[in-house]
């Protein structure tokens, strides 16, 4: 190869090398460009299911919280809707399933981690709370129905020849939290005043202390032999 040419070509070699590069760096950006964000990419659907607890008493799950409901001959008694998309899965599964209405809707709490999307129900449900959630659920203007029908002491709902007592448990986690006992299946539905092999959720908000204590102690005053958690451990 002449001299001239190897001095040419290899010229030629290194103006070309920042055209190239850039060339490079051009698609890469137009690679990052075009790719979703990471957590678009990972964002899984929820996990949900429906698990019988006993007799017609189902467990619902949505990711890692659980609710339950109650099947009977004159329609569904349904508990913490979680959210609004989980009530509007949880509603399409009652029709497919059970072919019933959800005929009482019941929020164990004001929390809205639990009964966000109690609108979904309210077509055909009566919405029953303690008396302190319904002003709680105004007062922060919580994403979902408003309770129709409250109560301050025990309560028990009848529908279909089957019933569920709502027992309050005083202040605790909130001031108006109440545990759900379905007494015919010896089951209890608890939210967040019982933490399996945990003290409580981070900075234990809406807390009142030492009252909490009577609130576990109320729940160990019931007869029953399941306990249905919230949260699962
Ligand atoms: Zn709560």
């Amino acid at each position: 190869m002449p001299a001239f040419c190897r001095h040419a070509c290899r010229e030629n070699t290194v103006k070309r090398l920042p055209r190239y590069f850039l060339f490079m760096m051009l698609a890469f950006a137009a690679a990052v460009l075009a790719t979703p964000p990471a957590t678009h990419a990972a964002r899984k659907p929820p996990k949900r299911s429906i698990k019988k607890i006993a007799g017609d008493l189902y467990r619902f799950q949505n990711n890692f919280h659980f609710s339950v409901f109650f099947v009977t001959p004159d329609g569904i008694i349904a508990t913490d809707p979680i959210n609004k998309g989980a009530a509007q899965w949880l509603k399409t599964e009652l029709a497919k399933r059970f072919n019933k209405p959800v005929k009482y809707l019941i929020y164990s709490h004001d929390h809205q981690d639990h009964i966000s999307g109690g609108e979904v129900f309210a077509d055909t449900a009566t919405v029953v709370a303690h008396k302190n959630a319904r002003a709680d659920i105004i007062a922060e203007n919580r994403p979902t129905a408003v309770p129709d029908l409250t109560f301050s002491d025990k309560m028990t709902v009848t529908l279909g020849g089957k019933t569920v007592e709502l027992t309050p448990v005083r202040k605790g986690h909130s001031d108006n939290m109440i545990v759900m006992r379905f007494p015919a299946e010896r089951t209890i539905y608890v939210c967040d005043i019982v933490s399996v092999r945990s003290v409580g959720y981070k900075t234990l908000t809406d807390a009142y202390f030492p009252e909490w204590i009577n609130s576990i102690k109320v729940v160990e005053g019931l007869d029953f032999e399941i306990m249905a958690l919230w949260v699962a451990n």
